[in-house]
């Protein structure tokens, strides 16, 4: 067994309670100490004479014990050490508080590291609690780099650190390394026990970048490879060949021209799907970009070759709207399409399943509803799914089990950053469009407040008198939220909006409502039945209402920086000038800035960049939501660089060894099964 295999209890001090706070923060062996990161670093190693030292900024310095502690009573309970230490620029006064022991340990006479912060004045200097070394001991606590970890209780700090000092000394070099020799040469990257030092322990900080920068690339270059992986079994399976069409036929019978980045997305599609392997692409574009045409075009190819096509919309409202469009699309080829959602009746989706099993039905539309397990297919050729981010990777890959190997076409609006999508969909391959169709105006935003109110009644009168249709949108009230006046539910509100309009039709739509009455109340809408539509986020997701002009919502603040982007999307989608009106009362600094960002750009790439930078990585969209692994010191957002290189790295390598079977990579192959087979299973 190598030693890093070793449990922690090996190590010299750690008794079964400190084995399980150790277990809390997930270390087990001494392995597990080695990847255990710091989470920042302490800077001990500026030395400063005691009267040249600058007040209030943590600085050692090297001074001799002028007497000896004594030792206060200064409250019950509240005990203090005093003593004055002394250098060539004058002298400290030390103070320590219930450390009674520090009397002892303080020799007159001898010379110790102070670290810690000064105050006083210009003649008097004062120190409280400093952490301290002897003079010959020097380079443990202080004149070092001192790296801060991430703590539990029953574990400190110090512990950490003579833990993972102990597990690299026997450790003997025999640590992680996953990274092939000529990589690690190919990117002058560090070698791993170097790397490992100094991580933990940084000789300077120059030692400390260099050993960032191999961790970071090897985490990054390992998951490139399990992307690659994937990526790589699903070019072992066939797919059904489509072969390719000329879409002229299709395009010609549209209401519009389309534009040339649907047609490229489409004849990439087309492309993977003549391919011989199962297409596994993403469509990725803005709000408004008109996906469901790409979706749309596919099917109908899909069709032509005599096969079926699944359409999974995350709401009911969406799978309505994506059957009448498709429906509106494929009229004039006599294509059959329907739809099965969770509203059905027991007789109605009876009879859908029975005609999609016997292959009368070309298209169907749905909701979850598609993939519980008795739904069958007489032939499933194509699997689309709109807006994925609202579908767990389990769910998809349940629907892609249907037939053997169906195409798969996903769309996302989710606006990510170009680079980061490469990771997250790594295992897909990507169409961007980048283009709006023609005409499209910019949707004029504005974050107002209260005092407002009176004057968009009038605004909204005036487009209403235009034929124009207005979206409210309230936040969701959580049941378990404190009452808060201010926080306008859907249902209350529309009462309101009601009151102040009598003569105008008021909708309501929320997420408690059934299905079924959601439909109607959507219809009534999309018939222009309702002029003005209030709701929750329930519309946050590909409604399509071209006469809606004006997207107010309630309570912006209360919303993330790429829902309300989201939101906004639902108006401006027609030939009419559109506008989005943010009310909020809020006044802290962070909610002022998303709402700027927001009247600033009508363009989701850049807002989804604000968003990182405003939330951090962290917070962006769940990860988790992705199946993506979490990282321990890459971060994906932020070493954005890196992640390119590595991820071209890994593509390199895998051209060369695609199964990493050779000798060389045993050590990557082992560590890329480990996250395969940890975080990674479910995409593939
Ligand atoms: P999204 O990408 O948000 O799903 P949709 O597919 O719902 O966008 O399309 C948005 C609107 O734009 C729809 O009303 C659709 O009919 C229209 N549209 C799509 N493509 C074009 C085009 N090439 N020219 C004009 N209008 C288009
Ligand atoms: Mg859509």
């Amino acid at each position: 067994m190598a030693e890093t295999d070793k449990e922690v209890r090996y190590l010299k001090g750690v008794g079964e309670a400190r084995a399980k706070a150790l277990g809390k923060l997930g270390i087990h062996t001494l392995r597990d100490l080695i990847v255990y990161f710091p989470r920042s670093y302490e800077d001990r190693t500026q030395f400063s004479p005691i009267m040249a030292a600058p007040l209030d900024t943590p600085v050692c310095i090297r001074a001799m014990v002028a007497n000896t502690p004594t030792l206060a009573r200064v409250k019950r309970g509240m005990h203090l050490v005093k003593l004055r230490a002394v250098d060539e620029s004058g002298s400290v006064d030390i103070t320590y508080f219930n450390q009674t022991w520090i009397r002892d340990q303080l020799k007159p006479g001898e010379t110790y590291i102070f670290y810690g912060k000064l105050s006083g004045t210009l003649t008097h200097r004062s120190m409280a609690n400093p952490d301290w070394e002897p003079e010959v001991r020097e380079g443990q606590k202080t004149g070092r780099i001192l790296p801060k970890y991430p703590l539990c209780s029953g574990v400190s700090n110090k512990q950490l650190m003579g833990y993972i000092r102990t597990a690299l000394d026997v450790s003997q070099g025999d640590v992680p390394d996953s990274l092939p020799e000529r990589i690690r040469e190919q990117f002058g990257l560090v070698q791993a026990r170097y790397a490992y030092e100094n991580i933990h322990f940084p000789a300077d900080y120059g030692a400390l970048e260099l050993a960032r920068r191999r961790l970071i690339f090897e985490e990054l270059f390992i998951l490139g490879c399990a992307m690659g992986r994937l990526r790589g079994a699903r070019q072992g399976l066939t797919g059904a060949l489509i072969p390719a069409r000329d879409m002229s036929e299709f395009y010609a019978a549209l209401p519009f021209v389309p534009t040339g980045a649907q047609r490229r997305a489409v004849h990439d599609a087309l492309d993977d799907m003549a391919s011989g392997r199962p297409m596994n692409r993403l469509v990725q574009g803005d709000v408004g970009s008109g996906k469901t045409l790409v979706a749309a075009a596919c099917a109908w190819a899909i069709c032509a070759a005599g096969k079926q096509t699944a359409f999974m919309a995350p709401t009911e409202i969406l799978a309505e709207q994506h059957l009448e469009t498709l429906r509106g699309f494929t009229a004039v080829f006599g294509l059959r399409v329907e739809k099965l959602t969770g509203s059905m009746t027991a007789k109605e989706k009876r009879e859908t399943k029975a005609a999609l099993a016997a292959g009368e039905i070309d298209i169907i539309v749905g909701t979850h509803a598609l993939i519980t397990g008795d739904v069958e297919f007489s032939d499933l050729g194509l699997v689309i799914t709109d807006e994925q981010h609202r579908f767990g990777v389990n769910q998809r890959s349940a629907l892609a089990a249907k037939s053997q190997t169906p195409h798969v076409l996903v769309m996302s609006a989710t606006p990510i950053p170009r680079t980061l999508a490469l990771i997250i969909y790594g295992d897909l391959d990507v169409s961007v469009i980048d283009e709006l169709p023609p005409g499209r105006q910019k949707v004029d935003t504005f974050t107002v407040d209260e005092s407002y109110r009176t004057r968009l009644y009038g605004f909204i009168e005036k487009l209403v008198a235009e034929g124009r249709q207005v979206f409210v949108v309230c936040p969701m009230v959580e049941e378990n939220e404190e009452y808060d006046p201010s926080l306008k539910s859907a249902v209350e509100h529309a009462q309101e909006l009601s009151a102040a309009f009598p003569s105008l039709n008021v909708g309501c739509i929320h997420g408690k409502m059934k299905a079924r009455d959601k439909d109607a109340v959507m219809a009534d809408t999309l018939a222009g039945k309702i002029n003005i539509l209030v709701s929750t986020t329930v519309i946050e997701v590909g409604v399509d209402v071209p006469n809606a002009a004006l997207m107010v919502i309630e309570n912006a603040e209360r919303f993330g920086l790429s829902q309300l982007h989201q939101l906004r999307g639902r108006v401006g989608r027609g030939q009419f000038k559109s506008w989005c009106i943010l009310i909020s009362n809020a006044t802290n600094k962070e909610a002022r800035q998303r709402l700027q960002a927001m009247c600033d750009t009508n363009d989701g790439f850049k807002i989804s960049e604000e968003d990182l930078r405003l939330r951090g990585p962290g917070d962006f969209f769940g990860q988790r939501q992705h199946g993506l692994p979490e990282m321990h010191i890459a971060d994906l957002c932020g070493d954005m660089s890196t992640l390119q290189t590595a991820q071209e790295a890994a593509k390199q390598l895998l051209a060369r060894d695609p199964a990493l079977a050779m000798p060389e990579n045993a050590r990557l192959a082992a560590q890329v099964d480990r996250l395969l087979e940890n975080s990674l299973g479910a995409i593939s």
